[in-house]
Formats: C-alpha cells, sequence, structure tokens
C-alpha cells in the first residue's frame, strides 16, 4: 500500500531565519500529519532547516546536486556536500533545471545514479511542455524522461525514487492538469515503470503530481488512483498554505 508524499520545493525563496521560521511552523504543524513529507530549502539554508526538522516526522531534501562526486566544478554542490548537511533526498530533473538550465537526460541520469550511490532518495521530475502536450506528445516525452532519467538504476535502489509527473505548463501558472488528466499520464508512468521493473515495482513506486497544487485541489487530485501525492512550489512558501495540503482528507 502506497503512503502519500509531500513535498515542498521552496526554490530560490527564503533567508536562512525565514526559512527557519517556515521550518519550525511545519514541524509543530505536521506533527501529527500521517503522510510523508519532505523540505527542500535553498543550499544557503540546508543546515539550518536540518538542524530543525531533524528528529521530526519531516526529510531534508535538495533541489539539485553536482554530476560528480568533487573536483573543479565552480558553482556546483556536491552530494558528498550534501550529505554532510544531513540532506536525505534530492530533487533531480526538476523543468526549471531542464529547461533555464538545459540539463538533458543523460546529466539527470548520472546525477540520479550519483545520489543513489552514496545513499540519498531521489524524486525525479519529468513532464512535458505546453506545445508537447497539444501536439499529443505528452506520454512519449514522460516515457522518454523516466526511462533515460532510470538508465543503470538497479531494481533494488528503486524504493528510493519518487517520480514527480510536472506538467510544465502547469507549473507556477496557477493552471493545474485536471485530476483526470494527470491520473492518465501517471497511470502511463506506472505502465512505463513495470515495464523496467517489473508489476511489483509498478504498484509500489510513488508518483507525486506537481503544478499549481494548492488546498483547493489537493484532495481532488490525491483521491485519483496513481496519484500519491504532490510535489509543492508555491503553496509550499508559507505554512497557511502547505499545512492544508500536507493533511488533506
Ligand atoms: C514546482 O516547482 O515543482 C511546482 C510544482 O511549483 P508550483 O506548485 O508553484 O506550480
Amino acid at each position: 500500500m502506497r503512503n502519500y508524499y509531500i513535498a515542498g520545493n521552496w526554490k530560490m525563496h527564503k533567508t536562512r531565519s525565514e526559512a527557519a521560521e517556515l521550518a519550525r511552523a511545519l514541524v509543530a504543524q505536521l506533527k501529527d500529519g500521517k503522510y510523508k513529507y519532505l523540505v527542500a530549502p535553498a543550499f544557503t539554508s540546508l543546515e539550518t532547516v536540518g538542524a530543525i526538522v531533524k528528529g521530526s516526522n519531516i526529510l531534508l531534501g535538495a533541489q539539485n546536486c553536482a554530476p560528480e562526486e568533487q573536483g573543479a566544478h565552480t558553482g556546483e554542490v556536491s552530494v558528498l556536500q550534501l550529505k554532510d548537511l544531513g540532506v536525505q533526498v534530492v530533487i533531480l530533473g526538476h523543468s526549471e533545471r531542464r529547461h533555464i538550465y538545459k540539463e538533458d537526460d543523460e546529466l539527470i541520469n548520472k546525477k540520479v545514479k550519483l545520489a543513489l550511490k552514496h545513499g540519498l532518495e531521489v524524486i525525479l521530475c519529468v513532464g512535458e511542455l505546453l506545445e508537447e502536450r497539444e501536439a499529443g506528445k505528452a506520454e512519449v516525452v514522460c516515457e522518454t524522461q523516466t526511462v533515460k532519467g532510470l538508465t543503470g538504476v538497479a531494481a533494488a535502489d528503486l524504493g528510493r525514487i519518487t517520480i514527480a509527473y510536472e506538467p510544465v505548463w502547469a507549473i507556477g501558472t496557477g493552471k493545474t492538469a485536471t485530476p483526470e488528466d494527470a491520473d492518465v499520464i501517471h497511470a502511463y508512468i506506472r505502465k512505463v515503470v513495470g515495464k523496467l521493473y517489473g508489476a511489483d515495482a509498478a504498484q509500489n513506486i510513488i508518483i507525486q503530481y506537481g503544478g499549481s497544487v494548492k488546498s483547493e485541489n489537493a484532495a481532488q487530485l490525491m483521491a485519483k488512483e496513481n496519484i500519491d501525492g504532490a510535489l509543492v512550489g508555491g503553496a509550499a512558501l508559507k505554512a497557511d498554505s502547505f499545512v492544508p495540503i500536507a493533511k488533506f482528507g
């Protein structure tokens, strides 16, 4: 039985003191929450937020990592450095990384394997652009990103992978995929995972939905058979908007 997994991606928001204030509020308000929870602050707030969520039911996540363990990579942050800060999960392949910073599937796959090698969990984001959806290519785009993102990932490590389906046209735009449309893609991604790893793996993998999730639409999305949680951006920046999503239902 899959449990729901609700994650907040704080993106490039919040100073350390602002991040600390939000983390403290979430620890207090989610302590009786029954789902799996994650917050992913900016790198600069990881240590501060990590100290606050330590021992709570909220995991500490990073929003990216370098494709190499160490070396001459100015401006990058290594998985070893993240682990050193207590990071447990890394979000990879977010559409802002794919489309603004031009990360391709090969690079993302390298990061996925490196994070798994060092014991981290991964949220692998996939999702189509508006023009791809309009051209009827949503499924094939998500299939390609899933297959390439998971290339070389052993079945034994799949339990540490969550997939987040995030249609790019729904991120930060206020446009949410309908629960029905999202569920079609989630079911398709589950089928792709089944083809790669078998029926049990397909049944067990957690597939989050991301794209303008709010308290008003969370329950309808999560009621769908293949939607197992949410990766939340804008609404994750305040306890007042994140907690109702995290405690939906
Ligand atoms: C995201 O960036 O992963 C996201 C889903 O953002 P928003 O909730 O703001 O659409």
